[in-house]
């Protein structure tokens, strides 16, 4: 995926974003984006094998990025469900452990290599919405789009890209040397068209 496309493809997502904020409800505290809630609590072996990435799949074949997506996401079922969600759980700590090693490793130098590495694997389409000064540091708007995690798969209620919030402090955190945190709030799985994460960057030693 070239700039330009990286370009139209964000320019694509923003206005189905704008659209789909409108439409949101919250529910019980719980932000829920238009798509139909399903009366489920775990996502079942056949919604992985769905993915819906008009962009990203352009370079492969449809069912290529299909068979790519959901290799990923048999993967990821090696942890089960209850330790993913549990609060700092396996699945943060190991996106945070990732992360951290990409950086280290020198395959991301800089905050702006962070979109070309994360489209180059197919991981998603990163979008830096929005930068602002906070007390000690900084917040960022990030959305991802296409996400490899969750892109087209059914709305269960909640978030649950955890690996790649894992990814996001871990890659910032050892590029910044700044407090990361970060939290997923809106999320394919529950019922957007995309992924948003909440990050925020601080002063070590700040509390
Ligand atoms: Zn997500």
């Amino acid at each position: 995926m070239n700039d330009e496309e990286m370009k139209k493809a964000i320019e694509h997502y923003r206005l189905l974003v704008e659209k789909e904020l409108k439409q949101e409800k919250t529910i019980g505290g719980k932000r829920l984006g238009p798509r139909k809630l399903i009366e489920k609590t775990n996502i079942d072996l056949m919604d992985i094998t769905r993915p819906k990435r008009p962009f990203l799949g352009t370079d492969a074949t449809d069912d290529l990025d299909t068979i790519y997506v959901t290799t990923f996401r048999i993967g990821s079922s090696k942890n089960p469900v209850s330790l993913s969600k549990s609060g700092y759980g396996t699945d943060i700590v190991a996106g945070i452990e990732l992360g951290t090693n990409l950086v280290k490793n020198s395959l991301i130098k800089s905050v702006e290599d962070i979109a070309p590495f994360l489209a180059k694997y197919k991981i998603g389409i990163l979008d830096i919405f929005k930068e602002e000064e906070i007390e000690n540091g900084k917040k960022l708007d990030l959305r991802v789009y296409e996400c490899i995690e969750c892109a087209g798969l059914p709305n269960i209620g909640e978030p649950i890209c955890y690996f790649e919030t894992g990814m996001i402090i871990g890659i910032l955190q050892e590029l910044t040397g700044k407090k990361v945190s970060a939290e997923e709030i809106r999320c394919w799985t529950s019922g957007y068209s995309f992924c948003q994460f909440n990050v925020e960057m601080k002063e070590q030693g700040n509390e």
